[in-house]
């Protein structure tokens, strides 16, 4: 097929002819190629919000100067959008954490019934809002990994809250220990989020944990989000030597799984 090549000169001992090395070069062409995507995608991202806050700074300057009821509602919008670099920004340094640190073992001792219930508690205000029901099964019982709190915290944060979002007004959590897990070969806890909503059609599944991959911008942005939540969720279940996947068919609610080493 089609390759990108450099010729690496090894050896050229005067008057013996010159020996060649052939190195394929593709993979380090594709990596610059998603670094570019990368830094293109989160540009555009901050400049969204970035050029609705100058607009209404100005808008506030000018013609808005003397317009009360105007100013307190452009500055309601200025609010959400800033908010929204915020949590990018926040998403952003979660993600390069992560991603420094994916071949360091977590080390701490963690109980996944006592992360998913805190979670639950934290999100609990907002699924009030969203008239979303929140129901945990299986966190009676403390379920100890070694890993890092904080990281799978955001783990179950992101996928509940996704469920609060996406999903059609109830979200189950259910946590099961197993004794042996067939691809992990060994005890395991399987942690399931799982949504009624609209779910999600086949062809997008396994491009969601890609960064900035959304099924509907315009959705997601309105939800707040960053398009970030399940790359981070990937990567550090990966971190953890876990395995995630997501099961789902158009009209059928959508399930997330995530399976860690106990
Ligand atoms: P976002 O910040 O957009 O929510 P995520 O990485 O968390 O980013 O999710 C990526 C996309 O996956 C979302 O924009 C949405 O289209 C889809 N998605 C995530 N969770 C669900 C869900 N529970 N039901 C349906 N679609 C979902």
């Amino acid at each position: 097929g089609e390759r990108d090549v450099t010729f690496n000169v090894i050896a050229a001992p005067a008057g013996e002819g010159v020996m060649l090395s052939l190195e394929d070069i593709s993979h380090v062409q594709a990596a610059g190629e998603m670094r570019r995507d990368f830094v293109a995608n989160v540009s555009h991202e901050l400049r969204t919000p970035l050029t609705a806050l100058i607009g209404f700074i100005e808008t506030l300057q000018g013609p808005a100067r003397k317009d009360l009821e105007a100013q307190a509602r452009f500055l309601g919008i200025m609010e959400r959008e800033a908010g929204r670099m915020s949590r990018l920004i926040e998403d952003l340094l979660s993600l390069s954490r992560v991603e420094s640190q994916e071949r360091v073992r977590p080390t701490q001792k963690v109980d996944i019934a006592g992360l998913v219930t805190s979670a639950s508690m934290t999100l609990g205000p907002q699924a009030g809002d969203a008239d979303v029901t929140l129901k945990v099964i299986g966190a009676e019982e403390p379920v100890e990994v070694l890993g890092d709190g904080d990281q799978l915290l955001q783990v179950f944060t992101n996928l509940m809250e996704n469920g609060i979002k996406y999903g059609g007004g109830l979200v189950t959590v259910e946590i099961a220990q197993q004794d042996r897990d067939p691809m992990l070969r060994g005890p395991a806890v399987r942690i399931e989020v799982s949504d009624n909503g609209e779910g999600i059609d086949p062809l997008h599944i396994p491009r969601l944990t890609e960064r900035f991959y959304r099924i509907d911008s315009h959705r997601s942005r309105e939800m707040g989000g960053t398009g970030l939540g399940l790359a981070i969720v990937k990567h550090i279940v990966n971190r953890h030597r876990g395995r995630f996947r997501i099961d789902s068919q158009k009209g059928q609610g959508s399930r997330f799984t995530v399976v860690l080493p106990v």
